[in-house]
């Protein structure tokens, strides 16, 4: 009785009232966003050591017809909340392969790959890996052309339920990603068992790597346990030339971030950094 007063108390709290009846709105403005088509895909480039470009991350946008370009932050927590984030993050994969079955028309574009960002939620249905290869076969696209971008604690959360679910994603080509590395504490004992081909070290590191000891410790701990995994290393958020520098001297090879270019459109991804005109 004492705890139901408690949350009595709390709900005829204007404010929490106001927070409650805000979410709800929003939840119920994220349904409407997937059936009036107001979710786009922009992508943000991804580079090699030589400058070249090899692909790009998707990342999710909502156009609200009152609140104009909405960022992830704001709704995928209520999305995954709601469950809606499966019907959603299904929709980016299926416009993820829409981008790269045009991309396979010209010799430019079609060794490039687009990682695409999988929550948890959507992981861990038994039918993950069916409904990304329907998406790839429906765009005629191999599955060498995606990444998904797995985080750590969705990776952990049941090690060999993750590790067989993965290793369905890699026998179809597809590449895994370990998401925001850093921010959890994975052991390499975990990380060893799972088929990963990349690292991606988060951006909160990159940040202060220059001026932070305690983050240049950590970035080049991050790289030497890549290494020592034999994967791919990649540092996001890379915002100057002097972070790229120490990155690429501590043994880092891919970078994404703003130095380059902030997430754009595609048309404006194509416009910028495809060279030929695609049909
Ligand atoms: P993330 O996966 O860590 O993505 C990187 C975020 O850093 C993106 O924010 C990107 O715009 C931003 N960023 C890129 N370069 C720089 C830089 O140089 N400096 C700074 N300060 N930031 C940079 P964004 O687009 O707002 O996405 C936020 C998060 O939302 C993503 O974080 C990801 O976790 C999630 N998200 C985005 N799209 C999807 C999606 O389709 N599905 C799911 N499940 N989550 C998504
Ligand atoms: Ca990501
Ligand atoms: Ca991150
Ligand atoms: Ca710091």
């Amino acid at each position: 009785a004492k705890a139901d007063g408690r949350n009595a108390f709390r709900f005829f709290d204007p404010q929490m009232q106001q927070l409650l009846a805000e979410r709800l709105k929003l939840e119920d403005d994220l349904k409407q966003a997937l059936s009036h088509s107001q979710f786009v895909i922009y992508l943000q480039p991804q580079l090699d050591d030589a400058a070249k470009l090899v692909g790009a991350e998707v990342l999710l946008r909502w156009q609200h017809p009152e609140k104009g370009l909405v960022s992830p932050l704001e709704f995928i927590p209520s999305a995954e909340r709601t469950g809606l984030i499966v019907e959603i993050g299904a929709w980016v994969i299926d416009q993820a392969c829409a981008v790269l079955a045009r991309w396979e028309k010209s010799a430019d574009t079609r060794s490039l790959t687009l990682a695409v960002n999988v929550s948890a939620r959507q992981f861990h249905r038994a039918d993950f890996a069916t409904e990304v290869g329907k998406a790839l076969s429906r765009h005629g696209v191999s599955g060498e052309r995606l990444k998904l971008e797995l985080t750590e604690s969705l990776a952990l959360e049941n090690v060999a339920e993750s590790a067989a679910r993965m290793q369905e994603l890699r026998s179809m080509g597809i590449h895994l990603s370990l998401d925001d590395f850093g921010t959890g504490q994975s052991s390499l004992y975990y990380l060893k068992q799972l088929p990963l081909s990349q690292m991606k070290i988060d951006q909160s590191f990159v940040r202060d790597i220059l001026t932070d000891p305690n983050d240049a410790v950590l970035v080049k701990t991050i790289i030497g346990m890549a290494n020592n995994l034999k994967l791919e290393v990649m540092a996001e958020g890379v915002e100057t030339e002097a972070q790229r520098a120490y990155l690429r001297e501590h043994g880092c090879t891919l970078y994404q971030g703003y130095l380059f270019s902030p997430p754009i459109s595609v048309a404006e991804f194509e416009r910028q950094f495809l060279a030929a005109p695609l049909a």
